[in-house]
């Protein structure tokens, strides 16, 4: 279970699939990403291990904000289509998640009866459609409003098909690190696919939500109120 995000910069998607390898240690049953140019999500997902993912995208393709994962399952088999990232009725709304969801099915109930379809069995996938639900066409406000509602532990990245320079992050029990340089923003699990961008980073915290433009990042707490972190400088090397 890792999640790296990068956004702010054009990249080629072999360059966001060579950050999550460095994740690979974490867990590995499935991996998948999905990226925006601001013409619609490219999604592609795949059980295995992260070469597998490989072999079957474009890598040479590029994209402005993307989001990628590799799993370790707790609810749902490790399958094509349990792997992350998971996405909305829409299709515009892509998420990646560690963790655990502990109140999915009383989540996931409430939704179906609202009329939205689930194609997987993850806890993950109620965070994409909870999202939607909150959606007013400000993807920051809408995951605030989603995150009220979920319980348990979760490190998330968020992006939409028609906002190639947003990305939203959050974090309540699992780790998630941003890192800025002058050109992009990269959200991780652990420092390892920062440093070869930047090695002054922040740890965020639980509660920690972060709204990245562009390579420029606000944090705030669930009431959207800013917070200040301070930033370490990795000395080491991998
Ligand atoms: N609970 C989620 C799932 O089973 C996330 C697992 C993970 O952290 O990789 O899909």
């Amino acid at each position: 279970c890792g999640i790296v995000g990068i956004i702010g910069h054009e990249f080629k998607l072999s360059e966001l699939i060579d950050n999550l390898k460095k994740l690979e240690y974490r867990g590995y049953d499935s991996a998948g990403l999905a990226v925006t140019n601001g013409q619609g999500l490219y999604v592609s997902k795949s059980v295995g291990r992260i070469d597998t993912l490989r072999s079957v995208v474009d890598v040479e393709k590029t994209a402005r904000s993307g989001i990628a994962h590799t799993r370790w399952a707790t609810h749902g088999a490790p399958n094509d289509r349990n792997a992350h990232p998971h996405t909305d009725c829409s299709g515009k709304i892509a998420v990646v998640h560690n963790g655990i969801i502990e109140n999915y099915q009383e989540l996931k109930n409430e939704l179906i009866r609202k009329g939205h379809m689930f194609r997987s069995e993850t806890d993950t996938e109620v965070i994409s459609h909870l999202i939607e639900e909150e959606f007013r066409g400000n993807l920051y406000q809408a995951v605030l409003g989603a995150l009220k509602k979920l319980k348990g532990a979760f490190a998330i990245a968020v992006i939409h098909a028609d906002m190639p320079n947003v990305m939203v992050g959050a974090r309540k029990g699992s780790p998630l690190v941003l890192g800025c340089d002058d050109k992009r923003c990269i959200l991780a699990s652990d420092v390892t696919p920062i440093i070869k961008y930047t090695r002054d980073v922040i740890f965020l915290e639980d509660g920690d939500i972060v709204y990245i433009e562009g390579n420029k990042a606000k944090i705030t707490d669930i009431n959207g109120n800013v917070v200040i972190r301070k930033h370490t400088h990795i000395t080491w090397d991998e």
